[in-house]
């Protein structure tokens, strides 16, 4: 897994909205960060351009030394290899929950039937074998999201991102997906960096834990040491 550097980074969105200001913080290999923020702070703006899906106005993010994002450098997102999770599971509607496991195996020089057994082992793996053939409309808020995160891990990224995962989802679900995430994401050995609003979320999950206010990264260090407002 990458360690991940993000130095100094700003971004300003046409029209000038400036939602990212200076932000500056490593992740070592392997890490579980969490970046907290109320709504409207900036943690999907920064997300997006570690994922590559944005572009910085300026500063830089490296990927184990390796610059992927500066004013004058953009890597592409699918050449990063990293998987994203998100709050609306975003599973492809027109196939089935193995169907998407394996899509995310598309670019690895597989075969379809190697692509298939890797994709049903990772859902066995995650106890949903028997879900394999159903279509995302047939699978509940809770399946739809381990579906997705199955999708994320299949390919063994270097980098996890995950943008408010648990958010539609009641809080029984959400304290068990909490545990595979981390129990998963940890065995797989990526380094995640996962955006919440959720203060017990952020304190379950991290090993350090970011706090973003109005763009500007206001405190970055082991949830023990943070002091936080009510
Ligand atoms: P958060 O994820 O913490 O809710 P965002 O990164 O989504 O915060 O948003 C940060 C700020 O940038 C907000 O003021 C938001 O309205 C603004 N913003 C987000 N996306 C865009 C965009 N595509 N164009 C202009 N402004 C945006
Ligand atoms: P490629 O670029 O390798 O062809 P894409 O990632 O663009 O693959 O996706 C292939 C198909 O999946 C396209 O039909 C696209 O519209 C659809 N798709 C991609 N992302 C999503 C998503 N988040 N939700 C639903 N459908 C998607």
């Amino acid at each position: 897994a990458p360690d991940l550097s993000v130095v100094s980074v700003s971004k300003t969105y046409e029209g000038g909205k400036c939602a990212l200001s200076e932000v500056t913080f490593e992740a070592e290999a392997g890490s579980f960060v969490v970046l907290l923020g109320p709504s409207g702070s900036g943690k999907s703006t920064l997300l997006r351009c570690i994922a590559g899906l944005e572009r910085v106005s300026s500063g830089s993010i490296s990927f184990s030394k390796r610059t992927v994002s500066s004013s004058t450098l953009h890597v592409k997102s699918e050449d990063r290899q990293l998987s994203m999770v998100f709050q609306d599971y975003a599973l492809w509607p027109h196939m089935t929950a193995l169907e998407n496991v394996a899509f995310a195996l598309r670019r690895r020089g597989l075969g379809k039937s190697e692509r298939n057994a890797s994709a049903a082992s990772m859902l066995e793996r995650m106890g949903l074998g028997h879900l394999a053939s159903r279509y995302p409309q047939e699978l509940s808020g809770g399946e739809q999201q381990r579906v997705a995160l199955a999708r994320a891990l299949v390919a063994r990224p270097g980098l996890m991102l995950f943008d408010e995962p648990l958010s539609n989802l009641d809080a029984d679900l959400r304290e068990r997906l909490r545990v595979e995430i981390s129990t998963l994401t940890r065995e797989v050995g990526a380094t995640a960096l996962y955006i919440t609003h959720d203060q017990s979320e952020a304190f379950a999950l991290a090993d350090y834990v970011g706090v973003l206010e109005s763009g500007r990264l206001v405190q970055f260090d082991r949830p023990e040491r943070l002091y936080l407002f009510p």
